[in-house]
This record gives C-alpha cells, structure tokens and sequence, in this order.
C-alpha cells in the first residue's frame, strides 16, 4: 500500500480543502493508497514512513521549518501544492518591500509573537522539491493525476490548470 501524507505549512489551507473536494477520485484512490498524515481532515494520524508526502503552505515559521525538514527526511518524494508552497505566495510578496520586523510592527503594533515567525519562503527554498503543482488553489484534478502517476510508478507530468494565478 502506497503511504501519503498531506501538510500544511503557513497558508489558507485551500489547497488541502481543494484535495477534500476529490470525494469520488479520493474514494477509489482509497482502496490503493493509505492516507497515513492529514491532520486537516482526520484524527489519527501517524508519521512515519511515506512513499509521497504533499506540503501546502509556504515556510513562515520555525515550526514549519522544522515540520518540513522532516517531511522531506521521511518522504521518498515531497511534492509542494498550491503557490505558497510553491512560490511563497502572498504572505512573501512583501520580502522585498519591508523588513519582517517592520510589517510585524504595522500589523500586530510589536515584534514578539507566540510563534517565531521568519521571511516567507517557498519550500524548495528550504528542502529539496521533487514536484511542484502551483495554483491558488491548485486544481484538484493536478491532485488526481499526481497521485495516479505517482502510484503506477510514471514520471508525473502536470499540467498547469491555474485558477486564480500562479
Ligand atoms: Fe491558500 Fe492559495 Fe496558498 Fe493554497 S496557494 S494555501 S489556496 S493561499
């Protein structure tokens, strides 16, 4: 049985929600693959071992920092969905216009935060990346093919299906 997982970094999680919405394609892929990881959507969850781990969401913490780091040490293949994992997306368009210390300052009136925040970042600019499949969100059908690929053992081709941009 083909082990996946599904994460999410810092994001709107719509990607994962665009995932949940395969309800017919996730049933039949049911009876061929263990969803082991997707906290969004069950309660057990383990981490182990995956053959296939897709991360949604663009590194913005130090604990999705550390989450990914060991997703991609446990996963044979790591495949970032959606445009924050793949770009950064919104929350790191603003890397080159103020300092994390100054849009801290505007938003939340200080610096200290419970989470430890850091400048936004695609994955690939922390672990290495074996597929991307952007979109905001990324269209359920990449989803779909990227999993049936994946498990007959195909190099996945996907094709670009942005709904709002890239
Ligand atoms: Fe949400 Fe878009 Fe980011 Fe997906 S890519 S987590 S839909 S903001």
């Amino acid at each position: 049985m083909v082990k996946i997982g599904i994460m999410g970094l810092t994001g709107c999680s719509g990607c994962q929600c665009e995932i949940l919405n395969c309800q017919d394609a996730l049933m039949k892929l049911l009876g061929m693959v263990e969803i082991s990881y997707f906290p969004l959507a069950q309660d057990n969850n383990t981490f182990e071992e995956f053959d296939v781990m897709f991360v949604e969401g663009s590194v913005t913490t130090e604990e999705d920092e550390a989450k990914v780091l060991k997703a991609r040490e446990k996963s044979k293949i790591l495949v970032a969905i959606g445009s924050c994992a793949c770009y950064g997306g919104v929350q790191a368009q603003k890397n080159d216009e103020a300092s994390l210390e100054e849009m801290l300052k505007t938003v939340y009136g200080r610096t200290e935060l419970f989470l430890k925040v850091t400048k936004p970042r695609a994955v690939s600019e922390v672990v290495d990346v074996d597929y991307e499949l952007p979109g905001c969100p990324l269209d359920k059908r990449q989803f779909v093919y990227a999993v049936s690929f994946l498990l007959n053992g195909v190099k996945p081709f996907f094709p670009k299906i942005p709904v709002c941009h890239e």
